[in-house]
């Protein structure tokens, strides 16, 4: 164990709240903090959760190489605000610092990041996790708006512009990576002119998906008193508009599998198909005679059924 884990695990402070979470038979989630200090100004957690609070590193590694041994290939790496990993240690220890040591795990082939704050994607973030050969090339990066102002209110603490540079980094690191997000349509004095300037920000970045959530206040947060509130019906129109754009990026994105060969970890059998995801989290399918539940095989993408690539 690594001096630095060595020195963490000194503080008795913290103490173990996790568990592991099995998905499917290949999959778990692993919660590796709980907590956010963020305090947005539409969310409740800071109030409802507490401040950060993160497991020990070396109670995570020891779950993760007892899993490992059970067959599980993949590991989700989840929190509330997961970027706060190892904020409330005494000594240096951050998310980058657990994940290197995750990659280290016999038996574990994928790590997958669970939702992300923009802001962890720093240049000394990039260049350590790039040298990390299990981590998977998809990200779910919370963007909330594509519009700075509305970003503003939202207390967000970054720009528009500065998520495209952390967009454009993702892309330069990894020619393959496949990001998703999170918006929120109808936000407190959301114009028509911020939505559009939302929806174009979209065109732009074209996320392979979007899940859109029409503002709901939460009772207690700074957004619920804000003035302004936007009533259902624009809410409604503008979710859909998302959506669609949603879908568009998706069936484009789908659309330029074809024809290309793709590693899938087959996860489960519908008594028709195998199905499974790549690492860059699509979902593929195929026929198959051999066993393929927890395996990891090379297909070729020859269609798309609705939204899957089956392969063959
Ligand atoms: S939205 Fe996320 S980052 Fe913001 S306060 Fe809530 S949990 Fe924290």
């Amino acid at each position: 164990m690594n001096s630095k884990i060595d020195d963490v695990m000194q503080n008795k402070n913290y103490g173990d709240f996790g568990s592991v979470t099995y998905t499917e038979k290949t999959r778990a989630v692993i919660k590796v903090q709980d907590g956010c200090d963020r305090f947005c100004s539409y969310c409740i957690i800071p109030y409802a959760r507490g401040r950060v609070r993160s497991r020990l590193p070396e109670n995570i590694i020891k779950e993760i190489e007892k899993i490992a041994k059970e067959g599980i290939k993949e590991v989700v790496i989840t929190g509330i605000h997961v970027a706060s990993y190892g904020k409330d240690f005494k000594e240096k220890f951050k998310l980058i610092d657990l994940l290197e040591k995750i990659n280290e795990i016999e038996g574990i082939e994928r790590i997958r990041l669970g939702s992300i704050e923009p802001l962890l994607i720093t240049r000394e973030f990039i260049e350590r996790i790039t040298k990390l050969d299990k981590i998977c090339h998809h990200f779910h990066l919370s963007l909330q708006s594509g519009c700075t102002q509305t970003l503003e209110r939202m207390n967000r603490r970054y720009s528009a512009e500065e998520f495209e540079i952390i967009v454009e980094r993702l892309r330069k690191a990894y020619s393959d990576v496949i990001l998703t997000t999170d918006i929120i349509v109808g936000f407190p004095q959301e114009t028509e002119k911020e939505f559009e300037i939302t929806y174009k920000f979209l065109e732009k970045i074209k996320f392979y998906k979007m899940h859109i959530f029409k503002y709901s206040p939460r009772k207690g947060t700074k957004a619920a008193k804000m003035e302004g509130q936007i009533n259902g019906d624009i809410k409604e129109l503008r979710s859909k508009k998302l959506l669609e754009l949603s879908i568009l990026n998706e069936t484009e994105y789908l659309k330029s599998y074809v024809g290309k060969e793709v590693e899938v970890l087959f996860e489960e059998f519908d008594g028709e198909y195998y199905k499974g995801h790549t690492a860059n989290y699509i979902m593929v399918k195929t026929k198959s005679n051999e066993e393929l539940s927890n395996r990891i095989k090379k297909v070729k993408i020859s269609q798309i059924d609705n939204i899957n690539l089956i392969g063959i």
